[in-house]
Parts: C-alpha cells; structure tokens; sequence
C-alpha cells in the first residue's frame, strides 16, 4: 500500500516535470529526438542556445525583400525592411514583428547580463537583443543565422 502511494507521487512528480514552464508555453513543441530530426546542424541553435561563429552566416549580405521566418516552426519574425548591417558578424535587425517573440534575461557569460530572444511559437532560440542598434528603435536583434530560413517575396508569387 504504501510502495503504491509512492509511486503515484513520482508519476505526478514526473508529470510536473515532463510539463514545466517551458514546455507548456508553446504551441508548436517536439520531443528532443524530434528536434534533432527536425534541426540537423540547426538544432544546437534553436535548442542549445548556441551561437554560431561571427560571419559565417549566408544571410549576413542578403538584401533581397522578403522574410525571415524561425528555422523551428516558420513564424514569421522579421521582414527585410527590419534588416540593416550592424557590422557584428549576425543577421541583424532593428525591430522584430509584435508578439511573435519572448525575451528573458541571459548571465551565462560572466559580468555580460545579456537579453536573449527566442520564438514564442516554438521556444527556438534565436540570438540577443542589445541597446546599440540604429534609430527609430536603437535595438539591434543579433540574431543567429541558423536560427532563420530566409523567403524571398518573388518565391510566394
Ligand atoms: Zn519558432
């Protein structure tokens, strides 16, 4: 009797766990396997918080209209309008689509708090904001180009 009362109590406890903040906010979610299936190279990104080396993204010189969609669940998050060079090494952009992205507060490099960005559809993290960007918004949304699929306008004609 008493072995089943416990056991009950980690089922709940695991099924806390298995729907915690994080997974429950989103409405586009996979399991892990999923993600990686789904990712490829892109995975340590969007789920990872990873950071791609500076320059080595395709998108940095791209200047075609169009948009830029979350690599994750294809929320559209920026349009080219939004897209200037910052001269930093990632896609960069100095606003961002309402409502479609989340922010929270990043210490993981010591004495650099840090705001980082993701997809508030999937939860795939997207890169960081900083307070340097250009005028009317002074924001720069350094964003990771591994974490965007880039469509050009012509292609939805
Ligand atoms: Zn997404």
């Amino acid at each position: 009797m008493k072995r089943t009362a416990f056991l009950g109590a980690l089922g709940a406890v695991a099924a806390l766990g298995a729907t915690g903040a994080r997974a429950r906010a989103y409405t586009v979610t996979h399991s892990d396997a999923q993600w990686r299936r789904i990712l490829g190279d892109r995975y340590y990104i969007l789920r990872e918080n990873g950071t791609e080396p500076a320059f080595s993204s395709p998108l940095i010189a791209e200047k075609r209209t169009g948009t830029y969609r979350c690599a994750g669940c294809a929320t559209t998050l920026f349009n080219s309008e939004m897209k200037y060079d910052s001269g930093d090494g990632w896609p960069s952009f100095f606003t961002v689509r309402p409502h479609v992205t989340r922010t929270r507060a990043d210490f993981e490099l010591p004495g650099e708090p840090r705001t980082e960005v993701h997809c508030a559809t999937c939860g795939g993290h997207l890169g960081h904001i900083f307070d340097d960007g250009p005028a009317p918004t002074h924001l720069r949304y350094c964003i990771d180009g591994l974490a965007l699929v880039f469509v050009p306008s012509n292609a939805l004609k």
